[in-house]
């Protein structure tokens, strides 16, 4: 990345290493809370944001998968049409053609995780299209989407941003799931045939 050299970029992985606790879920968890803040906060395009929600992805799918999930809803995001202002007709009392008649401009559906790992609570959502794996609700009636409340200790400098991923980026691979990090473009596939050498397993290592 341009914004970390690659020397450096080397130290802040092997730091995270150690900032992972080995691979404690508990440090990859409050980390990825204040990544997807982060990201949130960048709002532009930037690369470490593909880079905080493939993580994240990657994450949500392990803890679900391990069990950890106390919770899971379908939220629904609609966006109002602003040809009927919502109402589904013109004010000659014809059925908007923008919407259909529905005053919705459009739909997304995203899916609420409630985490508890190791007394710690995580609320994260994700796009259901971005799910490939079989996921349980918990409660049939899909329900509008809420915007999360934020904590303040979420803002971080994107060195530290950069730190993060790579702590949850350990912690994963700790677990037995390869993500892919973009932190080294042009070095990345050397670690990938390092790692393929050491024969990691796909699968869980516990
Ligand atoms: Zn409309």
């Amino acid at each position: 990345m341009s914004d970390v050299n690659i020397q450096r970029g080397w130290i802040i992985f092997a730091r995270a290493l150690k900032a992972s606790r080995f691979g404690s879920l508990t440090e990859a968890g409050e980390w990825m809370y204040r990544l997807n803040v982060f990201a949130r906060s960048l709002g532009g395009r930037h690369p470490i944001i593909d880079q905080i929600y493939d993580l994240k992805n990657a994450l949500i799918k392990y803890l679900y998968q391990r069990g950890y999930a106390r919770e899971v809803k379908l939220h629904f995001q609609n966006r109002i049409c602003f040809g009927c202002d919502g109402t589904g007709e013109y004010w000659t009392g014809d059925d908007c053609r923008r919407c259909g008649g529905t005053g919705i401009y459009s739909s997304t559906r995203l899916y609420a995780f409630r985490f508890k790992v190791n007394g710690h609570s995580y609320a994260w959502h994700q796009l259901e299209k971005l799910i490939d794996y079989p996921v349980q609700l918990t409660e049939a009636e899909p329900s509008p989407f809420v915007e999360p409340l934020r904590r303040d200790d979420a803002i971080l400098k994107l060195e530290d941003a950069w730190l993060g991923c790579c702590v949850v980026w350990w912690t994963l691979l700790l677990h037995g799931r390869k993500a892919d990090l973009l932190l080294f473009p042009a070095t990345w596939h050397r670690l990938k045939a390092l790692i393929a050498k050491l024969k990691i397993s796909q699968e869980e290592m516990e």
